[in-house]
């Protein structure tokens, strides 16, 4: 079987649940080679990406790596490409996985794949293109497969692999420390969970009427354990922060389960979540256009269904 290269997502030194996901996948498809980059790595790191099936983890644990935005982790995964000849390189459909995704492409001469909600044999993506208006099935043509696989394309399955640790040395090229970040500051997080990782996304939009209101949006998340997230017409009336925007020009997400309160389904809406697992639509329009992509759809007033909804959930616990 062939290597496959998976580039771990981590906040210092805690692994993201999307890498656990992509070492699944790519046990489907060959041996997956994990590849660490930046500080933090540890016994416990390594027993995670061992338990979800690591056969290899190339470690480069030095500041270099992420003292320069993403540059050094592009070339870092070229030059494991060069040395050892992966059948693909797997990366999460992240802000910053797809940026280094691009940079790696073109610098092994490789076609490049982003967003991807499946991947099966021949590297055959499920893709979704054009601000999510398209859903294609792609294979890259030309050099390493490089493909870019969105958080919740797949449930992570622990399977034990050999773990087996091989150091690897960073020195960034001069192009790859031309920016250099000079300050890092730690966005508060929450109780909920991410919300490009959350397994359940409870979005509110301008149906919720006020920031007060949307107290009603977080009771249900938080009966779930979802994250909450919001149209452009919420976060533009500040009634939830910009961070939590679901769509074109927000947040991409692909849950196991979606729930749209007061949200009509506008194109740059459903560019961030029509590739969600089960989609549940509250509106009180019957004609609202996001029932078009719904699998379960309520007509009514979110102010009388969701509450009622939550209540039911909370006795069920
Ligand atoms: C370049 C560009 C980029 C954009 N990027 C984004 C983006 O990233 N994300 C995004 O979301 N939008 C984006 N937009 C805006 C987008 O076009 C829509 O304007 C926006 O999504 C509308 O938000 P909404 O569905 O909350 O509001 P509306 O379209 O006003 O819909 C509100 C819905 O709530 C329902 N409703 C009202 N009251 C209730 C009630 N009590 N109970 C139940 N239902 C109720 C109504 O029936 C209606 O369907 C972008 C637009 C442009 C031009």
């Amino acid at each position: 079987m062939s290597e496959i290269l998976v580039l771990v997502e981590h906040v210092d030194g805690e692994i993201k649940k999307v890498t656990l996901e992509l070492l699944t996948l790519a046990r489907t498809l060959g041996e997956p080679s994990a590849v660490w980059a930046g500080p933090g790595y540890g016994d416990a790191a390594k027993a995670k990406l061992a338990e979800y099936g690591a056969d290899k983890i190339y470690v480069a644990d030095s500041d270099e790596v992420v003292n320069y935005v993403v540059a050094p982790k592009a070339e870092l995964l070229a030059r494991l490409v060069a040395d050892k000849s992966p059948a693909a390189v797997l990366v999460a459909s992240t802000v910053e996985g797809k940026e280094v995704a691009g940079r790696l492409a073109v610098k092994t001469d490789s076609g490049v794949i982003t967003d991807a909600v499946g991947l099966g044999e021949g590297f055959v993506a499920d893709q979704s293109i054009f601000g999510g208006g398209v859903n294609v099935r792609s294979r890259v043509t030309k050099g390493t497969p490089i493909v870019a696989v969105r958080p919740n394309s797949t449930a992570p399955v622990a399977a034990a692999g050999a773990g087996a640790e091989e150091k690897v040395e960073v020195a960034p090229s001069e192009a790859a420390r031309a920016a250099k970040i000079v300050e890092r500051v730690k966005e508060e997080k929450g109780a909920r969970p991410e919300l490009t990782e959350a397994a359940i996304v409870v979005s509110g939009g301008r149906g919720v009427g006020s920031a007060e209101n949307f107290a009603i949006i977080e009771k249900l998340a938080d009966s779930l354990g979802a994250a909450v997230g919001a149209s452009r017409a919420a976060t533009d009336a500040k009634w939830y922060p910009h961070q939590f925007q679901v769509g074109q020009t927000g947040k991409t997400v692909s849950p196991q389960l979606y729930i749209a309160a007061g949200i009509s389904g506008a194109i740059q809406h459903r560019a961030g979540m029509q590739t969600s697992k089960t989609i549940i639509v509250v509106n009180k329009d019957p004609e609202a256009p996001i029932f078009e992509i719904a699998d379960f759809g309520v007509v009514g007033d979110l102010f009388q269904v969701v509450p009622q909804l939550t209540e039911e959930i909370e006795k069920r616990k």
